[in-house]
């Protein structure tokens, strides 16, 4: 593995830094503390920095020795999720109810080491941005950023990302062309009966029916409707109704998520979805609000972006440590809306199968989102060293 000598050096440091985000947990588009740790740090290296853009946002400028017509960014988050931590080492959250359980500590953390060796080694031709966005965990952060202006006061080729990837061994490297993380979208399906005595239910119209065949249902748009090929998910992970074993109530509200790599199933899905509905709540006399909301888009990889990273992560750790071709999950991610925008690629990084667990660690492995999860330190200097190569190869090209 061939990690930059600086970045090593500063191992402990960067480290520290990232425990210390760890125990400050901050929700989304609060980010002030980290953000203000951030911008000094960047500012203590002699980085250019703008804030502001998107709320919490934090752009590093890192511009070269000479003027290129080259630009690139690189993105990290800073926000931790509204979850109570389980873990009892030394650095678990300080605020009940808030944990990095998504590792955006160490994201941060990875990109703070690339921004202090590129600022150190500026025989470069153009600019480095180096992005800290707020808010990735659902309220759509990047988005905000680019509303605000990220890609026009910041001009840059393309844009790349990062996530650490539980399961997959530290040292190693997953992506893919093409669609990587799925589109995620929310349903509220509120159907409206009438209340009864559940002794008479002929003298109401019964709301609860209607939502279980309407749950049956709407699972044929998935095995009926959608193209066998084409991925999908359609869970319906909530169903409120009643308050009583002897009163048919008046109405219920089913709610879940629906999720596809592409804009087309999207659109198919969320049709078929309001007619089935409209359809079985007139069928058995109730009436139906539907609302869908699409919230992040898929995050499609550039073909060209996606074989120049894999191109960086194989000269790093050896062509046998990058999977090119990983299958990508129905997890969801807003680095979409970046490159919706812009050409580029999001690249997952092991975070180990848990041996970086020790005393303090809840029980077992785990995957995101879990109580119990903790970034795996040791990936620091290689995430950092894969943003800086990534930024000096990328710049290098010809124009
Ligand atoms: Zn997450
Ligand atoms: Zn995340």
């Amino acid at each position: 593995m061939k990690i930059l000598e600086p970045i090593l050096a500063w191992r402990e440091e960067i480290a520290a830094l990232r425990r210390d985000i760890h125990a400050h947990p901050e929700l989304a588009f609060e980010e002030f503390r980290t953000a203000d740790l951030v911008a000094q740090r960047l500012q203590e290296w002699g980085i250019e920095v703008d804030r502001g853009l998107g709320g919490t946002g934090v752009v590093g400028i890192i511009k070269g020795k000479q003027a290129g017509p080259r630009a690139v960014g690189l993105r990290a988050d800073l926000d931790a999720l509204p979850m109570q931590e389980i873990n009892t080492f030394a650095h678990a959250s300080q605020h009940a109810g808030k944990m990095h359980a998504c590792g955006h500590d160490g994201h941060t953390a990875m990109l703070l080491g690339a921004a202090r060796y590129l600022s150190q080694h500026r025989d470069f031709a153009g600019t480095v941005y180096v992005i800290f966005q707020p808010a990735e965990e659902g309220g759509g952060g990047a988005k905000r950023m680019v509303d605000d202006g990220l890609f026009t006061r910041f001009p840059m080729d393309a844009v790349f990302g990062m996530h650490n990837w539980p399961g997959m061994r530290a040292g190693q490297f997953g992506v893919t062309p093409g669609p990587i993380m799925a589109s995620s979208n929310e349903f509220i399906i509120r159907i409206t009966g009438k209340g009864t005595h559940a002794g008479m239910p002929h003298l109401g119209v019964d709301p609860v029916m209607t939502a279980v065949q309407l749950a049956q249902s709407l699972q044929t748009i998935i095995t009926r409707n959608r193209a066998p090929l084409e991925a999908a998910v359609l869970s319906i992970t909530q169903i409120h109704t009643g308050s009583a074993d002897n009163v048919v109530p008046n109405d219920a509200v089913m709610r879940g998520t629906v999720r596809t790599f592409t804009h087309e199933t999207l659109d198919l899905i969320e049709r078929r979805m309001e007619e089935i509905s409209r359809h079985t709540c007139a069928a058995m006399n109730c009436d139906l609000e539907f609302e869908f909301t699409r919230n992040y888009p898929p995050t499609i990889n550039h073909v060209a972006e996606t074989a120049f990273a894999v191109g960086v992560m194989r000269d790093i750790v050896g062509a046998d440590n990058v999977f090119d071709q990983v299958t990508p999950t129905m997890g969801a991610e807003d680095f979409a809306f970046m490159l919706q925008a812009k050409p580029g690629c999001y690249v997952w990084i092991g975070n180990g199968s848990g041996d970086h667990r020790d005393a303090g660690h809840g029980a077992g492995p785990c995957m995101l989102h879990n109580g119990s999860y903790d970034f795996n330190d040791e990936l620091i200097p290689l995430g950092a060293t894969y943003w800086s190569q990534l930024a000096l190869k990328w710049l290098a090209q010809p124009a």
